[in-house]
């Protein structure tokens, strides 16, 4: 009720539906740029798409074989930016692309692609590829099988953590000024006299109650949910966007312990796939099918783990990862611009920006990498209709702009470990926050109980996540603040009512509220774990 009648006490220029990373950078953006500004997210920030990606900031190699150069000029200029402005989310990965007699591309063909892409990128590449003997690439990945293999290649993008990049985000919008709240839906639009939009209705998801807030223009960002939201007010007659979805499957890491991402053909349709070392885990992903249906219900499908575990018994046919060491799954849904492809994987990956010129902007389309440039879009657009004179339009300033975990001097994880190690902080733990929170993570503090004895999380991180990071249920806290939902064979099961406990205390949940945030978490692993019951696993 707090939460939304904050909301109501002011009068924004932007309203924004959706928190995650499209909705967070534009915020982000608008406040920045001197904006009054509120965003709303149904859920907790990120809990869509920007939480289920392949993590992965890139220029997007295999747009080159679709001649869309300015896509991956656009992906390596980005990527360079995303690096300098959160140096401790976005770090440089070698990906190894082993090369066998029946690829299509022969390994002159790859590196030539890899020779283009690293000239896309020019000076911003992280080091240029290199070509691999069978015996390079038996050695850089000796599980790799080697019947047929002719080669392979070493080049490199990045990786990153989505749901704390959208996080960051959040918050530095909400420095800006930004009001930024989770668990509050738009309803629907409000229009004045003259048929121009006015205000919104939003309902605080977690008390039922409904508001209105005033505001001059709306921007939707709401990835799988575009459609349905342009229903609650505009009500077009034909869909703007195709949802795809993709999953991907989470190993321990030790049971497939790779020490690059390697990019493998899938052997039913030859679409790549990754296996992508992440510290303790190991993902493998993803898939790329049209999905019809409830965003709120995507989940991984036996079919869906089959096509995985396929590919990667022939790429691994003697580590043998099975079935039984699938720790975790997840799905997310790709919100494509619908255009005439067959395929889903043909879909165009770029954004577009509709105008309404009642008063609302919608996005859909574009790639995690390209967020900052969606929210430039989504700024520019809102801009025009508030009919600012171009001399008072504010240029976008994010391209420089640190995010708060690299605030301040030049990041330097070294210098921050050794700070936390001489607090009394264990190395591990020091490890985990200094890459998750950056120059943030002194202010945790010293404690280091641990939630789980063998891995870095500490009770300390949830009560800071509910200080200063917007964590309102257990969920947000195991599955995006931090990793235990992906990091532990329970998948946090074992501490999901300790942590209940203590946000109980500090919200003062009823019994019935807090077990039903345990419900919930209950859920989402058992969605995780959903394709176990079908039929058609390998
Ligand atoms: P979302 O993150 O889905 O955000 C939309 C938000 O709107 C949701 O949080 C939702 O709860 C909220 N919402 C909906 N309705 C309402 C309402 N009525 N009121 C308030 N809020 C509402 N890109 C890359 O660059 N690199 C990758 O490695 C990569 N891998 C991917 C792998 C997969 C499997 C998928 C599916 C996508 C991948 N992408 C990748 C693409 C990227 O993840 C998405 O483009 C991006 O996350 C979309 O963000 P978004 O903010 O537009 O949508």
């Amino acid at each position: 009720m707090e939460r939304v009648q904050s909301l109501e006490e002011n009068a924004y220029d932007m309203l924004i539906v959706g928190g995650g990373i499209t909705g967070a950078a534009t915020a982000r953006d608008a406040a920045m740029r001197g904006f009054r500004v509120a965003c709303v997210e149904r859920a907790d920030f990120g809990s869509g798409t920007s939480s289920r990606s392949s993590k992965l900031i890139h220029g997007g190699l295999r747009y080159l074989e679709q001649m869309k150069f300015r896509l991956v000029f656009e992906g390596t200029r980005e990527r360079a930016l995303l690096r300098e402005v959160a140096p401790h989310l976005v770090r440089p990965i070698p990906f190894l692309f082993p090369v066998y007699k029946e690829n299509r591309r022969a390994p002159r063909t790859v590196n030539f692609g890899l020779w283009l892409y690293d000239t896309l990128a020019g000076k911003r590449r992280y080091g240029r590829h290199k070509r691999l003997s069978i015996e390079d690439v038996t050695e850089a990945e000796p599980q790799l099988r080697t019947d047929r293999l002719r080669g392979g290649a070493i080049y490199f993008d990045c990786m990153t953590h989505d749901a704390r990049m959208c996080l960051e985000n959040v918050l530095s919008a909400a420095e800006q000024g930004a009001t930024m709240v989770n668990y509050v839906s738009f309803v629907r639009a409000i229009f004045n006299n003259e048929n121009k939009v006015c205000g919104a209705v939003v309902r605080d998801e977690l008390t039922g109650n409904e508001q209105t807030i005033r505001c001059r223009v709306i921007i939707q960002c709401a990835g799988p949910w575009t459609d349905e939201v342009r229903q609650r007010s505009e009500k077009p007659d034909s869909s703007m966007i195709r949802t795809t979805k993709g999953v991907h499957l989470v190993f321990p890491h030790e049971k497939l312990p790779v020490k690059h991402a390697v990019v493998m053909m899938s052997v039913y349709d030859r679409r790549v796939v990754f296996a992508i070392p992440r510290g303790r885990i190991t993902i493998v992903g993803t898939t790329d099918t049209d999905y019809v249906g409830d965003p709120n219900n995507v989940c991984a499908q036996s079919e869906d783990v089959d096509y995985l575990m396929t590919t990667l018994r022939y790429f691994f046919p003697d580590t043998l990862p099975s079935t039984d060491h699938i720790q975790a799954t997840y799905a997310g849904l790709r919100p494509l611009v619908r255009d005439d492809a067959t395929s889903p994987y043909d879909v165009s990956r770029e954004h577009t920006v509709l105008v309404n010129e009642r008063g609302i902007v919608t996005i859909a389309g574009g790639k995690y990498t390209t967020y900052r440039l969606m929210a430039d879009d989504c700024v520019e657009a809102a801009m025009d209709l508030l009919n600012l004179a171009r001399k008072d339009k504010p240029a976008c300033p994010t391209s420089k702009a640190k995010l708060p975990g690299a605030e301040g001097d030049a990041f330097d994880p070294d210098r921050l470990h050794t700070q936390l190690v001489e607090m009394g902080i264990p190395e591990d733990v020091a490890t985990h926050r200094v890459a998750i929170y950056g120059v943030r993570a002194p202010l945790i503090g010293g404690g280091c109980d641990r939630i789980i004895d063998s891995l870095p999380f500490t009770w300390d991180e949830l009560a800071f996540g509910v200080h200063h990071e917007g964590v309102l249920t257990p969920e947000d806290f195991l599955m995006r603040r931090t990793n235990i939902f992906y990091e532990t064979a329970d998948q946090g099961l074992e501490c999901v009512e300790s942590v209940a406990d203590r946000l109980s205390t500090w919200y003062g949940w009823s019994e019935s509220t807090r077990k039903a945030h345990v419900d919930q978490y209950k859920t989402v692993v058992q969605q995780s774990r959903q394709w176990r019951h079908g039929e058609n696993v390998v």
